[in-house]
């Protein structure tokens, strides 16, 4: 008898949550049924711990988990290929290295960072959605306190530490956390004067954290405040350049860090499908 074929497309949470109830839904049934997962990488990726990489807390090889490792002993076949498209009619996924069928598909590809259509914000912010992300703002932080210490002009060092976290999530609260430990060390590496940095976490809404209840939402504001954080809530940003951004009212903070984790959308390969939306005009 032919085996049906599964095949679970991304290796993120979604993904690795449904290959491991597949094998145990399916495990007395290897000889019809196989489960295969297709992910870009060889690794399944903490996305939830990628602030602490940018806030250099732990080493980037420590939110990789390999997928040999965690379906060990289990009835799934990893392939490592990227999926350029599909082949809904011929049941097809076309990937870089190869095409591969299936009889039952599950797209599991994630989401990526949105800039709401305002402008400067994909050129001019750091997005934190990938290890590539977070390696690249450690890297920018490092640097950025580095040439202040060597900054004679007041106005510009003043730029130099000013650093903006956008969206008051807790992906955004969670980066200024990590900024609020981090900051203090490598200005004391570099000879910087803490008291010249302003950190700043940038919120639309009226208040950040609304996912939580008053309580623990005022603690972790005070907390924030009481280290030195500036937390502006009614605060849209709606413009950014190289140097600054500007908030709907008029406010213009002049900064060359600005982290973006305002929001995201699913990925654009799943957009690209023929597939109809989801309930909100989303793939
Ligand atoms: C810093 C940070 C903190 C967060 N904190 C929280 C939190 O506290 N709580 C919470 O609930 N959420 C949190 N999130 C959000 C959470 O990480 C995401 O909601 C979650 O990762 C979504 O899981 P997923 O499996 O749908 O997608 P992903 O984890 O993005 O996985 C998608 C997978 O698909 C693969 N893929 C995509 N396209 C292709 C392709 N074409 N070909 C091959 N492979 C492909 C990718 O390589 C990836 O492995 C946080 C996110 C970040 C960045």
């Amino acid at each position: 008898m032919d085996k049906k074929r599964i095949v679970i497309l991304g290796g993120g949470y979604a993904g690795v949550h449904a290959a491991k109830k597949m094998h145990k839904a399916f495990k007395k049934m290897k000889d019809r049924v196989e489960i295969v997962l297709i992910d870009r990488h060889n690794s399944h990726i903490l996305m939830t711990e990628l602030h602490e990489v940018a806030g250099n807390r732990v080493d980037e090889d420590s939110v990789k988990i390999s997928f040999d490792r965690i379906f060990a002993g289990k009835m799934v076949t990893v392939i490592r290929d990227e999926i350029k498209t599909i082949d809904f009619k011929k049941q097809l996924l076309i990937g870089v290295a190869g095409s591969y069928s299936y009889d039952q598909l599950l797209i599991a590809t994630g989401a990526e960072a949105t800039d709401f259509n305002i402008p400067g914000v994909k050129e001019h912010s750091f997005y934190l959605w990938s290890i590539a992300d977070a390696l690249n703002i450690k890297r920018h932080l490092k640097d950025i306190v580095m040439k202040a210490s060597y900054e004679k002009d007041e106005e510009l060092r003043k730029e130099m530490l000013t650093f903006v976290v956008a969206g008051g999530g807790f992906t955004g609260v969670e980066m200024v956390g990590e900024l609020m430990e981090w900051l203090p060390i490598l200005c004391r590496e570099h000879g910087v004067d803490y008291e010249e940095v302003q950190l700043i976490n940038v919120e639309a809404l009226g208040s950040i954290l609304n996912m939580l209840g008053d309580k623990p939402r005022n603690k972790a504001i005070a907390y924030m405040e009481k280290h030195g954080v500036r937390v502006m809530t009614n605060s849209l940003i709606v413009n950014v350049d190289a140097n600054s951004l500007t908030i709907r009212d008029g406010t213009v903070i002049k900064t060359q860090t600005l982290i973006w984790t305002c929001g995201i959308r699913g990925t654009s390969f799943a957009h690209a499908l023929e597939l109809t939306d989801g309930k909100v005009q989303r793939k």
